[in-house]
Formats: structure tokens, C-alpha cells, sequence
């Protein structure tokens, strides 16, 4: 890896984050011979990084944590001379081409190919005490946080798979989690909901709602509501911890690229192709369904082949033009 100070550099095939989609994609660009030139963004690894045990994704028969995963893949894109660089790509112009990708504000490097697996990061519910109190007690991920909460009561808001999950990580680290759910049921798979319900110290809050977290300098209390009776209780926590999703990291591409209602890249069915011709779109940025580091995998070697078949047809349009 190296610190990016190359300046009006042209690149055959430029890869735009660092999770499993962007790494698969490097892989195969790689062993294509197209010396793709692969941009972290500013968490290298992507959201696999603040996860513990992946025990789904195959050829892992014990299971493998999410940061040793993600330095595998990297390892093996590095092994075929992926040129992988830290920054973030700030910018981007695909009104012409060569395409154009601004990195860090400063860098401009044209992209013959570009192809997008910027991922997806966590939602927040919006409160103002949440950015306020955000590291001093607040947190969007149990698996980072949940070791400062030892011994202590949180509560976990969400009813996915991802507020199952954390919810069941805590509750063998603290002493109490309080599961606030919005509606009457979670939204959850029927085995993360039972590893919730087994679990003796997590109290499931239905039909309830967040309306403040307490505390001047961290979390000292957690005021709910539950939204079928108006009552309100304050419950007595040191943590809050937030799982409703994610949203896709996509903001730059915005006004440019096809985007659906919530911000996914919409991609051409049963490719990665986009609107715009070379820039193809893989992993979390453009899968609002599976978003499983598997077929954020796979999608990623989607964008390869893409890539690699559009610059083939592009060099020959060319070699035809010059003859
Ligand atoms: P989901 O979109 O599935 O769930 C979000 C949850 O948050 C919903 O229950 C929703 O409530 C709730 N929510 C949303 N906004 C608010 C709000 N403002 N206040 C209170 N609650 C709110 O997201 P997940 O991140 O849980 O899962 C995303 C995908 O990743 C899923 O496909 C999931 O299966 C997968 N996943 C798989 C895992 C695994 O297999 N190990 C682990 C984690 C995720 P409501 O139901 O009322 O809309």
C-alpha cells in the first residue's frame, strides 16, 4: 500500500471501496491483467470491519471475524498486484471519457473504467441528543462499543436482523439490554429472533419508541414511549446502541448515476452496467435486497467481467477506427 501523490495518472480499470465487492472486483481485474488501482475510502475494509464472527460465508468451515476476512481479501488483490491506496474519493465526472475521479479533494486520475462498491453505512434515528452523546455512550455498533458497557444496562434500538444480533452480542458482555421495538413484531429472521428471545437479560420493549437520551456529558438514561398507550418510562441505561439499517454510501454519484428512492445505484438487470457507459456499479451501493458479504463478493466480480468485456470492445473500436 502507498500514500496516493500521483498526479493526472490514467488507469484502465479504478475501484472505488474496499469491502468485499470492491476487493473481488480487484481480484479479478488483477488476474486480467487491467492493473486496477483500488481507493479504500475512509473505512478501509468496509462495514465487515466492526462485525465479529462471519460463520456464513463459504470456505470458512469455523468461521473467521469480519477484520481477518477483510485483510485476506486484501492480501489476495494485493497478491496480484492490485494497487491499493488509502483515500477517498471525494468527486467524480463521467460526463466525458476517459472518466474523471477527484480523490481526496486534489487528485485528479482518469479512469478508462470505473467501478463503484462504495457500500453502505449505518442509519441513525435522527435525534439530536444521538450526534450529541455519539461515542460517549452512543454507538451504531455493539461489536466496536459493547466492550465499555461491561456489567452495565444498554438498551438496543431496531427489530432487523442487525438489532438481533447486536442485542445477542451484548447480552453476554452486559448485564441488561432493553430491545425497543417500534412495531408489534420484529422484522428479524426467525432464528435471530430466537436466539433474542432465549436470551434471559434482554427485556423486548414493544410498540416503543425513543424520545430523548439523558446525560450531559455520556448516557445516563434513555427516555422511551410506547406509542399504543402515550406512557413514557425512563429507563435506567449507560448505553444506546442503534440497529436500523443502513444506507448506501452514494451521495457523490448523486444527480449523475440512475439512483433508486433510498440513494441505491440502479443497475441494468443481471449486470453491473449503469447509465453511464465503464462505470459499473457492485456490492451494498447497489443491492437494496441481499447486501451479505457473499454476494457483495460476487457482485464484485460482476463489475470485473463488465469492466474488463467493455474496455476489450473499447480497444476495438479504436484499433478499427485507426485503421
Ligand atoms: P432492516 O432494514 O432489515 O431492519 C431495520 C429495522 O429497524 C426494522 O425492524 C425497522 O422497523 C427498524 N427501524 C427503522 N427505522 C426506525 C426508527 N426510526 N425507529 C425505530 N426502529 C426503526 O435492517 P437490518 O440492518 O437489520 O438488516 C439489513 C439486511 O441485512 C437484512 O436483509 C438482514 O437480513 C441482513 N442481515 C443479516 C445478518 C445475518 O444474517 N447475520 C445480520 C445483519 C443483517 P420496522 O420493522 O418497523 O420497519
Amino acid at each position: 500500500m502507498k500514500d496516493d501523490l500521483t498526479q493526472n495518472e490514467r488507469v484502465k480499470v479504478l475501484i472505488i471501496g474496499s469491502g468485499p465487492a470492491g476487493y473481488t472486483a480487484a481480484i479479478y481485474a488483477a488476474r486480467a491483467g487491467l492493473k486496477p488501482v483500488l481507493y479504500t475510502g475512509p473505512e478501509p475494509g468496509g462495514q465487515l470491519t466492526i462485525t465479529s464472527e462471519v460463520e456464513n460465508y463459504p470456505g470458512y468451515p469455523a468461521g473467521i471475524t469480519g477484520p481477518q476476512m477483510m485483510i485476506d481479501f486484501q492480501k489476495q488483490a494485493e497478491r496480484f498486484e492490485t494497487d491499493v491506496r488509502y483515500g477517498v474519493v471525494t468527486a467524480v465526472d463521467f460526463s466525458g471519457w476517459p472518466h474523471t475521479v477527484t480523490v481526496d479533494e486534489k487528485t485528479k486520475i482518469s479512469a478508462e473504467s470505473v467501478i463503484i462498491s462504495t457500500g453502505a453505512s449505518a442509519k441513525w434515528l435522527g435525534l439530536p441528543d444521538e450526534a450529541r452523546l455519539n461515542g460517549a455512550g452512543v454507538s451504531a455498533c455493539a461489536v466496536c462499543d459493547g466492550f465499555f458497557f461491561k456489567g452495565q444496562d444498554v438498551v438496543v434500538v431496531g427489530a432487523g436482523d442487525t438489532a438481533a444480533e447486536e442485542a445477542s452480542y451484548l447480552s453476554k458482555l452486559v448485564n441488561k439490554v432493553y430491545l425497543v421495538v417500534r412495531r408489534d413484531e420484529m422484522r428479524a429472521s426467525k432464528i435471530m429472533q430466537q436466539r433474542v428471545l432465549n436470551a434471559s437479560n434482554i427485556e423486548i420493549l414493544w410498540n416503543t419508541e425513543t424520545v430523548s437520551i439523558l446525560g450531559e456529558h455520556s448516557v445516563e438514561g434513555v427516555e422511551v414511549i410506547n406509542n399504543q398507550t402515550g406512557t413514557k418510562i425512563i429507563l435506567n441505561v449507560t448505553g444506546f446502541f442503534v440497529a436500523i439499517g443502513h444506507k448506501p454510501n452514494t451521495a457523490i454519484f448523486k444527480n449523475i448515476l440512475n439512483l433508486d428512492d433510498s440513494g441505491y445505484i440502479i443497475t441494468e438487470p443481471g449486470s453491473s452496467k449503469t447509465n453511464i457507459m465503464g462505470v459499473f456499479a457492485t456490492g451494498d451501493a447497489q443491492d437494496r435486497i441481499y447486501r451479505q458479504a457473499v454476494t457483495a463478493a460476487g457482485s464484485g466480480c460482476m463489475g470485473a467481467l463488465d469492466a474488463e468485456r467493455f474496455l476489450a470492445e473499447k480497444e476495438m473500436e479504436v484499433a478499427s477506427f485507426s485503421h
